[in-house]
């Protein structure tokens, strides 16, 4: 059975560059978008959630910001805003990052400004269950459905 090499990379850095990938779970405009070897070519939009990819028994659980991914011939490219696996995502910034969106919110205050929060208090939220997700994996249960 062929397999996937998989590229995460931002404009600063490679975040994740393996083969022998199995299978990733993107999180794709219309949904999560499950991607096996043999996928048909693909070029689409990814919004900011959790990613997934599977090798063997091995999980790694990603939070991405939105970006776009490309798949053709088992490979599968994705350029993200950001992108961090969960082990690295510092949770007290992240938490920081979530309070600081709440209160911009509860103050109403400028419509744009709103929006802005919006988005950056999904971007912390995402990185905090990728976090937990992560945590959860490492003390052996699985992750919850999404
Ligand atoms: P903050 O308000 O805490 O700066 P942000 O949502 O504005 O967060 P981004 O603009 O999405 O941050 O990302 C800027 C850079 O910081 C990226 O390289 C991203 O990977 C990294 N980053 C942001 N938050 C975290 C976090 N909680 N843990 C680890 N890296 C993070």
């Amino acid at each position: 059975m062929p397999n996937l090499k998989v590229d995460i990379v931002t404009a600063e850095r490679v975040v994740f560059s393996e083969d022998g990938v199995d299978r990733l779970i993107v999180p794709g405009i219309e949904g999560e978008l499950g991607v096996l070897p043999l996928h048909a070519p693909l070029l689409t939009t990814i919004k900011p959630g959790v990613l997934r990819v599977i090798k063997g028994e091995e999980e790694t659980t990603m939070a991405i910001t939105g970006g776009f991914i490309e798949v053709r011939e088992n490979r599968v490219t994705i350029l993200a805003d950001a992108a961090e696996r969960g082990e690295d995502i510092d949770a007290a910034r992240a938490e920081e990052a979530r309070r600081r969106a709440e209160e911009r919110l509860a103050s109403r205050e400028g419509t744009i400004d709103m929006v802005q929060a919006e988005m950056d208090l999904k971007r912390a939220l995402i990185r905090l269950k990728a976090l937990e997700q992560t945590r959860r994996r490492r003390r052996g249960g699985s992750p919850p459905p999404s």
